[in-house]
């Protein structure tokens, strides 16, 4: 298993940051692994129906096994090497790998929640240093779940809990309190969907609002909002300014637009926004460097933004989410 990563190898003319040893200090706090493994064929066909709608409408009818084809194309980087390669071509350190259970929603998918728990400790220590892992379990799966999903940070020394209400449960539902309750006792932030999202599941439970309770109730839990500068910004902006633990991170500005990111720092929320890309999801969009630079280059950052505060979004901000956790080094793979 050839090892690609590389923390030397960051050139770009993305503006990145650096650290006083020269090297890259950005954070990506939502990336996925880019394999079909991850994705049920109804949640991606899903995906398909509303390209080829708006193919359509544009006047451009496109067969749907070519839209099918391209979808496909972006999931084909299983072991995150081109991730790193570009990673390291943008300026970005480390990454936070996303893994949604959409197993419980979608019965389609093609692999386990333990199979792609076990796949992503193969690609966490593939490439040491530049990636933290945040696993999800449906709560729906009861005790056996709540049992995984300890399992997963103790066994494997994951980072997070990702949640996916458009599977059809809330944030503030009283079946994931186990899982918060875990959560603060091992200090581990916690990252939810946010808005709509693929057709075949539901975008009603998937509202900002619902989180209010739980983080109410947990206050010592980091609740991160994922696409809050496209999706629902006033509500989310609200939120984080009631909570001293509810965040944004901004991954969806690559498709629709930094103004949502711009209007975030524009209300003084630089210790609550995080740098996310949601990759693989606008790969045909454009690579990673670029969309960086588009961050400045489109006018994300007020002009009286100082450098601290974009420091904070970059990487202070998740560093200081990240660093809570009061887990014992993992146990080592056989
Ligand atoms: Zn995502």
């Amino acid at each position: 298993m050839g090892e690609e990563a590389g923390r030397s190898s960051s050139s770009s003319g993305a503006d990145c940051q650096l650290d006083v040893t020269g090297g890259p200090t950005i954070i990506d706090f939502h990336c996925h692994v880019a394999s079909g493994m991850c994705f049920p064929p109804s949640f991606s066909a899903g995906v398909v129906d509303n390209a080829l709608a708006a193919l359509h409408a544009r006047g451009v009818p496109m067969p749907r096994a070519k839209v099918a084809g391209m979808h496909e194309a972006t999931l084909d980087d299983p072991l995150c090497d081109r991730l790193v390669a570009e990673m390291d071509d943008a300026g970005i350190a480390e990454a936070v790998l996303l893994l949604p259970d959409f197993t419980y929603a979608l019965r389609d998918s093609t692999h386990t929640i333990e199979e792609l728990i076990a796949h992503h400790r193969t690609v966490r220590d593939r490439h040491p240093g530049r990636f933290r892992v945040f696993v999800g379990v449906d709560p729906r799966w009861g005790a056996d779940g709540l049992a995984l999903f300890e399992n997963a940070i103790l066994q494997h020394g994951f980072d997070g809990m990702k949640l996916y209400p458009p599977c059809g449960y809330r944030l503030s539902d009283k079946i994931l309190y186990p899982f918060y309750d875990l959560c603060s006792t091992y200090g581990l932030p916690v990252l939810s969907h946010i808005g709509a999202t693929s057709p075949a599941l539901e975008a009603e439970p998937a509202q900002p609002i619902f989180v209010d309770r739980a983080a109410k109730d947990f206050p010592d839990v980091d609740f991160v909002l994922a696409h809050g500068s496209v999706n629902y910004v006033e509500e989310c902006a609200m939120l984080c300014n009631s909570r001293p633990n509810i965040h944004v991170d901004v991954s969806g500005y690559e498709a629709g637009g930094v103004a949502g990111v711009a209007k975030l720092f524009g209300l003084g929320l630089h210790h609550k926004v995080l740098f996310a890309t949601d990759w693989p999801i606008f790969r045909m969009q454009g690579r990673q460097a670029s969309f960086v630079e588009r961050l400045t280059t489109e006018g994300a950052f007020p002009e009286t933004m100082t450098d601290r505060e974009r420091d904070l979004f970059f990487h202070g901000n998740a560093r200081r989410l990240l660093s809570k956790k009061r887990v014992p080094a993992p146990t080592p793979t056989p």
